[in-house]
């Protein structure tokens, strides 16, 4: 119960009857913990990678930096750290851009084999330095998507570079394009390792990794998934993983068409 009004009839002054407001806060409570979790988890995530450069920064001020194979050696690191945290400022960034509403304003038509030519440039020497075999199949004859570009290409960017990334050297990575009555679909598929069902439900979460681990060495964030959601909701499209853990996955997103070719 929130409040409680007793209210009387102005003449007599005589109680007519009290009002109860009840309002359920628990979607309230549960933004709440949401917000304090996100923020205390982006502050985690920055603090580790701060920690490890003050840690360098003395060892080279306290006489590491007059050995150059070490200073060499703590540089490679630091640098590795500050890119880290970058990508995650960055990955911020854009998730609270996607929430804003200016994005609308730069909506046009524009084709999947643009969206995909444009991914492959970005991740074809990543694939190949991990041995990868990235390749492409898009049916004849879709039509054009309406929406923002910039976004449409980072979503398909950060499932294809999870796809490579949770791939063992030597695997295969694939993405088809079709039109399936008036929707486009498009599989993201790797031979990788995998994502067991308890996995599944909740690698859309902000920062949930299934090997904390694995992702850091990757360069993983951990909001390229939650990037992603967010994306295919404003597509008005949705999202669904196939998966076997040890043996691949597929991402499948499917994206309402207007009508325009
Ligand atoms: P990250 O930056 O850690 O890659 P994401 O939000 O992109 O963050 O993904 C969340 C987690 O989901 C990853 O840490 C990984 O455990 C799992 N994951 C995502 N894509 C794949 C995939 N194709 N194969 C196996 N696991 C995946």
């Amino acid at each position: 119960i929130n409040s409680n009004f007793i209210f009387e009839d102005k003449n007599s002054r005589e109680k007519l009857g009290t009002i109860f407001v009840i309002r359920d806060i628990t979607e309230l409570k549960k933004l709440e913990s949401i917000r304090k979790d996100f923020v205390a988890n982006v502050s985690h995530e920055l603090k580790t990678p701060l920690t490890s450069l003050k840690g360098f920064i003395e060892t080279l001020k306290s006489g590491a930096i007059g050995d150059p194979s070490v200073s060499d050696k703590f540089l490679n690191i630091m640098d590795i750290e500050v890119n880290r945290m970058n990508a995650l400022v960055e990955d911020l960034l854009m998730l609270s851009e996607i929430e804003s509403e200016k994005r609308n304003a730069l909506d046009e038509y524009f084709h999947i084999e643009e969206v995909i030519d444009e991914v492959f440039q970005v991740l074809n020497i990543k694939a190949e330095k991990r041995n990868i075999v990235l390749s492409r199949g898009i049916k004849k004859g879709i039509p054009a998507i309406y929406g923002n570009f910039n976004y449409f290409k980072q979503m398909i960017l950060n499932l294809t570079d999870n796809a490579i990334k949770y791939t063992q050297k030597g695997g295969k990575v694939v993405v088809k394009a079709q039109k399936i009555r008036s929707h486009v679909v498009i599989d993201v598929i790797d031979t990788g390792i995998g994502i067991a069902p308890e996995d599944q439900k909740r690698i859309f979460e902000r920062f949930y990794r299934v090997d904390k681990s694995r992702s850091k060495q990757m360069g993983g964030t951990g909001l390229g998934l939650a990037i992603v959601k967010h994306i295919v909701l404003m597509f008005k499209g949705t999202i669904t993983i196939n998966s076997k853990f040890g043996e691949g996955s597929i991402f499948t997103v499917t994206i309402p068409l207007d009508g325009k070719d």
